[in-house]
């Protein structure tokens, strides 16, 4: 990965034009942002937009950067990690925090989005219920991106609800004459929302009805059933969602596509029953996402 500085800039710049994808570090910051409203988005993400002072000089420049959500410990102590550079010193043990994918930031209005997935008993998921105009919440992030030129024949993208705000900004983000697949494991369609694909880009819902999120094998067979590559195409690969139902489609994308180390990320981002998984032991160091926890000075 890309060291932080005053290049980063230009880093992904190159990256974006060249032909092989990178992840990108940035200078990292805390940030004491409020809650400036929350907004329904189909009905399964509520959409808590955070603003203040706090968010200037904010950076988001990858479709999966990502905040960590920073959150007081049981007695209230709130523990914060201290700037030194562009990097972070964290307090030990870890403050309690939860990963969001940045689903916009705009510079002008001072205004960060995240989409957040409810469900009972999370703690991040609970505040965004709870979360009125006001609340004060201190974010960490991002620590950096990655980045994937627009060099590919095809992109595939699939996850659950969880994936679903970076497949947003993937989609958005794409050149227009891309081509490809987004499949989207949701309940029903009341959670299915606007999205803008290219043209090339098929989008495929796929309903769970009433099984709990996380189970089921809707994506591990949507996804192989329904994506051919030509024959000498260069296909890119994201895949993210519950740890369990995503595993077979990492075995698919190795074994059955053999798609090389760099043309694919296959994440966990949530594990049933696990409070605040770290997808880190099922990853090849190459593929982890970029964590700000990397930036720790010592
Ligand atoms: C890089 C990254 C980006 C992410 N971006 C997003 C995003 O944009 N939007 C989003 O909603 N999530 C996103 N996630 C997933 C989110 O961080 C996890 O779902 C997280 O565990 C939620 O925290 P919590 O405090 O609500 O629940 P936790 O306290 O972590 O977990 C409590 C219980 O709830 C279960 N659980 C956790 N998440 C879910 C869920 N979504 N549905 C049902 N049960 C769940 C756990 O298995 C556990 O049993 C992202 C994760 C990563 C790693």
């Amino acid at each position: 990965m890309t060291r932080t500085g005053a290049g980063h800039l230009d880093r992904i710049a190159e990256v974006r034009a060249g032909r092989r994808p990178a992840k990108v570090r940035y200078p990292i910051r805390v940030r004491e942002t409020r809650v400036v409203r929350v907004t329904e988005v189909g009905a399964g993400l509520l959409r808590v937009t955070l603003g203040g002072p706090g968010t200037e000089g904010f950076e988001a420049h990858s479709p999966i950067d990502h905040v960590r959500l920073l959150f007081p410990d049981p007695d209230g102590a709130l523990r914060l990690p201290v700037p030194d550079g562009d990097l972070l010193r964290w307090p030990r043990p870890s403050p309690t925090s939860r990963e969001y994918t940045v689903r916009r930031y705009d510079p002008v209005a001072g205004e960060i989005d995240l989409d957040i997935a409810p469900h009972p008993g999370g703690l991040a998921a609970g505040w965004a219920a709870a979360a009125r105009p006001g609340t004060v919440i201190h974010v960490a992030g991002p620590p950096g991106g990655l980045f994937v030129p627009p060099a590919y024949d095809r992109y595939l993208f699939a996850g659950d609800i969880t994936a679903l705000p970076a497949i947003a900004r993937w989609l958005e983000e794409l050149p227009r004459d891309a081509k490809g697949w987004a499949f989207v494991e949701v309940a029903g369609p009341a959670e299915e929302i606007e999205l803008s694909a290219p043209e090339g880009v098929e989008v495929i819902w796929l309903h769970r009805g009433d099984r709990p999120p996380g189970t089921g094998e809707a994506l591990a067979r949507a996804v192989p059933g329904g994506v051919t590559v030509p024959d000498g195409e260069r296909l890119y690969a994201w895949i993210a969602g519950e740890a369990g139902q995503i595993k077979p489609l990492r075995r698919w994308v190795r074994e059955e596509l053999k798609l090389e180390r760099d043309d694919f990320v296959v994440t966990g981002y949530w594990k049933r029953g696990v409070a605040d998984f770290d997808d880190e032991d099922e990853q090849p160091p190459h593929e982890h996402r970029p964590s700000e926890h990397d930036n720790i000075k010592e």
